[in-house]
């Protein structure tokens, strides 16, 4: 879908009685322009990702961020509450991971990246503004660029800041080893892919479409399946 025609798809859900639908970058912002009504974390984000319909109103949901905190306790017992975490990026996913790990009760969420005005805008969600150097004192370390992604061989930070008892959370799940990962995992930190958060975030849209519990093995093995063939 070109980027700016996403208020037309919204009406086409409509007109189509649609009960739901997922949406990605570059629309997140326009479908949350679009909907009737947004929940309260899409309004603080000004994005939405899950579109719900409840009667004949569509609501704006982001899940990004829960699913990220529920992969870190559920996939990797990390408990985000009184963790100094650093956040290097100011996009949309990163904006969706400071508010969630500030909501779920962070000692501190420090945010590191290059555009001052988008970092300073992501740390008003709930954190500071510091720099990818901050990250030797964090618990845990998210990397919410795409640096990494695809054929990138880059780093978003010198791994030498990275050792034993931190976590580091890279958001890219192509590949599912990032070479932060592997530097993180060689220094000892525990080393933790965007995988997790790309389920999670889709199992909490699944229990707003239907009402249900997903089926998380299921979905991690179809998403697992793609990723690797
Ligand atoms: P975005 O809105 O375009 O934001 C990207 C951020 O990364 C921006 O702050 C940008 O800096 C920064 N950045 C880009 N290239 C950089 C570089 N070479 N060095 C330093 N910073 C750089 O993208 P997004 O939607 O937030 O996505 C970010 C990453 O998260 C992507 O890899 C995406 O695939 C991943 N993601 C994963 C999930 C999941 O479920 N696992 C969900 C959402 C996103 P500027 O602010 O200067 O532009």
């Amino acid at each position: 879908m070109p980027a700016g025609s996403a208020g037309a798809a919204v009406e086409g859900m409509r007109a189509l009685g649609i009960d739901g639908l997922n949406v990605t970058m570059p629309h997140k912002a326009d479908v949350a322009a679009a909907v009737d009504r947004l929940s309260p974390v899409a309004e603080r984000l000004g994005a939405v990702n899950t579109v719900v319909r409840r009667g004949g109103v569509l609501v704006g949901e982001s899940t990004d961020g829960a699913g990220f905190v529920d992969a870190l306790r559920s996939d990797e017992g990390f408990e985000p509450a009184g963790k100094r975490c650093l956040v290097i990026g100011a996009g949309g996913a990163a904006r969706a991971v400071v508010l969630a790990l500030a909501d779920a009760g962070a000692a501190e969420v420090v945010v590191a990246g290059r555009t001052p005005e988008r970092v300073a805008a992501c740390a008003e969600l709930g954190g500071r503004v510091g720099a990818v150097e901050d990250a030797a004192d964090m618990d845990l370390v998210v990397n919410a660029t795409p640096v990494g992604m695809g054929d990138d061989t880059d780093l978003p930070l010198d791994p030498s800041l990275l050792g034993a008892g931190q976590v580091v959370a890279d958001l890219v799940y192509h590949p599912l080893t990032t070479p932060l990962l592997t530097e993180a995992r060689a220094r000892g930190a525990v080393a933790v892919n965007g995988l997790g958060m790309l389920i999670h975030q889709a199992a909490h849209a699944f229990r707003l479409w239907t009402g249900e519990e997903p089926p998380l093995g299921v979905m991690s093995a179809a998403a697992l399946r793609a990723l690797t063939h």
